[in-house]
């Protein structure tokens, strides 16, 4: 299925991310855990992920009940808003700045050429640590995908939670990605996996691996894990992280979940500026719970000229196709292609990270 290419004049009738908060917001007025209260929640959430524009679907005559998580009662709802042209009021703090997929899938329709610019996807996870699939399944589906390249970033050894790589298990997994590249290459494909990690940086900035074994990697992505409520300004967190040596990209930086967490908040501006500096790029994590960076900072960092990453956090083959969300952010805010290391050839980007591994080493001495 695809989005419409021609977008409907604003105004005319609501979009999906209107509907998912006339959904949410109709929840919050049913009996409370009430089936009806569930199922509106549901479709809710569901709304974001349609890949078609629910008053598309009405325009075409087909039923509303073809969208996920749409029975017969919901759809009555959602149609009543169609056809009354409701719009949602703004969504709360917790529930503003996500994308509806059917819009992304739009933006990036009319991106002039930015879907095939990304060459690769530099996050995702494994049964490795907390991924639900191996590193061919993961590899297979980047290559269905178009991809050159990809990076696999299980996570570190301090992120318990999330069964981080001991030292046993990130060796492995050096092998694994050898196997693999050898055995995708012997099949004709010039597919190349990355060995990366996605370390976990304490709040004072630290990371939890030795730094000679980050060395032998061929991407590490920083991010914070823990005490990501935290309400005061945490600009200083983020200076330190972003001139801890190791870190080369700086993954979902604000840490904030879908209608659970805000995620942290800083001087935007001088983070942005630090980043620029230091040479660490800026992730957008299209996971669609995540979203991080956002628009909103997307577009203060592209006056930083800052390095921006463009990935899926994927922990299933099927979150791969999140792509549209992050490329949809980045052709909104109007980040430049050319600051996007995802558009960047494997040998350029292998490069860009050495560079970057360099100037942080020299800044040390
Ligand atoms: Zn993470």
């Amino acid at each position: 299925m695809r989005a419409s290419p021609d977008p409907r004049p604003p105004g005319s009738a609501p979009g999906n991310a209107d509907l998912s908060e006339l959904l949410a917001r109709a929840a919050d007025e049913q009996e409370e855990g009430s089936q009806r209260q569930r199922a509106m929640r549901r479709a809710s959430r569901a709304a974001l992920g349609w890949d078609v524009p629910a008053a598309d679907v009405v325009a075409a005559g087909l039923p509303l009940t073809t969208l996920a998580r749409v029975g017969p009662w919901l759809a009555q709802f959602i149609g009543d808003w169609v056809a009354a042209g409701t719009t949602a009021p703004p969504a709360p703090p917790l529930r503003s700045g996500f994308m509806a997929r059917a819009d992304a899938l739009r933006i990036v329709a009319g991106g002039q050429g930015w879907s095939s610019a990304v060459r690769c996807d530099l996050q995702m996870h494994t049964l490795s640590s907390d991924g639900h699939a191996s590193l061919e399944a993961m590899a297979r589906r980047c290559l269905e995908l178009g991809y050159s390249h990809m990076a696999v970033t299980d996570h570190s050894e301090g992120l318990r939670i999330a069964h981080g790589m001991d030292a046993t298990t990130r060796a492995a997994q050096a092998t694994e990605v050898r196997d693999l590249n050898a055995l995708l290459a012997a099949e004709g494909h010039p597919f190349r996996v990355l060995h990366g990690l996605e370390m976990n940086v304490d709040p004072e900035g630290g990371g939890d691996t030795d730094p000679d074994v980050l060395a032998g990697l061929d991407i590490v992505l920083g991010a914070f894990h823990s005490k990501l409520r935290l309400p005061e300004d945490q600009t200083d967190r983020y200076i330190r992280a972003l001139h801890n040596p190791t870190v080369d990209v700086l993954a979902h930086p604000r840490g904030r979940m879908y209608d659970r967490r805000l995620g942290l908040t800083a001087r935007w501006d001088e983070v942005f500026e630090a980043a620029a500096e230091l040479g660490v790029a800026l992730e957008v994590d299209a996971y669609p719970d995540r979203q991080d960076l956002d628009v909103e900072l997307l577009r203060l960092a592209a006056r930083h000229e800052v390095w921006v990453a463009v990935d899926t956090d994927a922990h299933h083959p099927v979150d791969l196709d999140a792509m549209p969300l992050g490329i949809a952010a980045l052709i909104v805010a109007g980040i430049p292609r050319e600051r996007v290391i995802n558009t960047l050839a494997h040998d350029a980007l292998v490069e860009w990270v050495a560079a970057r591994r360099a100037r942080a080493r020299a800044r040390a001495r």
